[in-house]
């Protein structure tokens, strides 16, 4: 009777997918291990003799981990599991995770059953989710056609730096450029030049940053947004000044330009020391403003309001 019943688990084990073994805690021997092992990893049912063995085939990258876990785990009583790449007779690996159940007599650890369920499958579908995320991620935050951070990311990191700056009580400052007579370009060369055009605009600007915390995001069409963390008027009206030289420099024609053979932007530059309880739009709506101020005077410059002060550019040299 009782042989039946061992029979009976022993085919039931054999069966499953899961790979049954026992290990004897005081020798370090296997006692059992399924002969599932061989179809999953190759090794033979023989060759799986001690702890070592185990040891032995787990990738090294999480082999001293995995074994310091499962032996400190053991020797403490408690059952548990891992995760590890399980090395292939062939050389290869195997994702597998290992669930353990301590036995104990008296205190003492005697021996460790468990099974060893194959995870490829699993882990393969986590990369795929994991790249498929960073893909998500990238594109949700990123322009698609100018490879630049899109409006949302500008948003996001507007709140950052405006609350840093209102903390700290400094300057920042915010650029929009926008395309000068771009619906037209569009209509003479077309609409495919025209991206072309707007990936060399997003190009060039984003060229000329120089800090890392300085962000370039394409916040619509043909319009562009620098914002620039503690960074004084001065600073921002040269880099912007710079901008436009940049884009000068490109000499892209223009044909249909009223305001110049190539192709030419016009920029509103706002600097402002966040108070307690202003909101970070301020600083977009009064750029947009001069933006504004700017293409009422002809295109191709930039505008900002109030004077221009006399504090130096000190932006390469106190760079943060
Ligand atoms: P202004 O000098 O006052 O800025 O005039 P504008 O023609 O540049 O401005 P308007 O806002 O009238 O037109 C912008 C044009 O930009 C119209 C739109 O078709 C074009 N545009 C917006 N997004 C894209 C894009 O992704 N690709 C292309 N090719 N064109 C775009
Ligand atoms: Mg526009
Ligand atoms: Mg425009």
């Amino acid at each position: 009777m009782n042989e039946d019943k061992d029979g009976l688990y022993k085919t039931l084990l054999e069966s499953t997918k899961a790979i049954p073994w026992k290990l004897n805690w005081i020798t370090k021997e296997f006692e059992y291990i399924g002969p599932q092992i061989e179809s999953l990893l190759g090794w033979t049912q023989q060759s799986w003799a001690t702890a070592q063995d185990w040891i032995d085939r787990i990738h090294p990258d999480e082999r001293e981990q995995t074994a310091n876990l499962c032996i400190s785990q053991s020797d403490f009583g408690v059952d548990h599991e891992a995760d590890y790449r399980a090395l292939t007779a062939d050389g290869g690996y195997v994702w597998v995770r290992d669930v353990v159940h301590v036995i104990r007599e008296n205190g003492v650890t005697t021996a460790l059953v468990g099974f060893i369920f194959d995870i490829s499958e699993r882990k393969k579908m986590e990369d795929v989710l994991l790249r498929l995320n960073k893909q998500l991620e990238s594109l949700s935050f990123h322009d698609s056609l100018t490879g630049i951070a899109n409006r949302r990311m500008y948003d996001r990191a507007l709140q950052v730096a405006w609350t840093r700056a209102q903390r700290n009580q400094n300057p920042i400052s915010l650029i929009i450029f926008d395309i000068d007579q771009f619906k037209q370009y569009n209509d003479h060369y077309g609409h495919a030049a025209g991206d072309k055009c707007i990936i060399e605009v997003a190009d060039t600007l984003n060229n000329s940053i120089i800090r890392s915390t300085d962000m370039l995001a394409r916040y619509g069409g043909e319009e562009f947004v620098l914002l620039l963390a503690n960074t004084n008027k001065n600073e921002a009206i040269e880099l912007a000044e710079t901008c436009l030289q940049l884009i000068a420099n490109k000499r892209i024609p223009h044909a249909s330009s009223t305001v110049s053979n190539f192709i030419t932007v016009s920029a509103g530059v706002c600097t402002m020391i966040p108070t307690d309880n202003s909101d970070p739009v301020s600083l977009f709506e009064a750029a947009d403003k001069m933006l504004y101020a700017a293409k009422q005077k002809g295109r191709n410059c930039i505008e900002y309001s109030g004077p221009r002060s006399s504090v130096s550019n000190n932006r390469n040299l106190s760079g943060i």
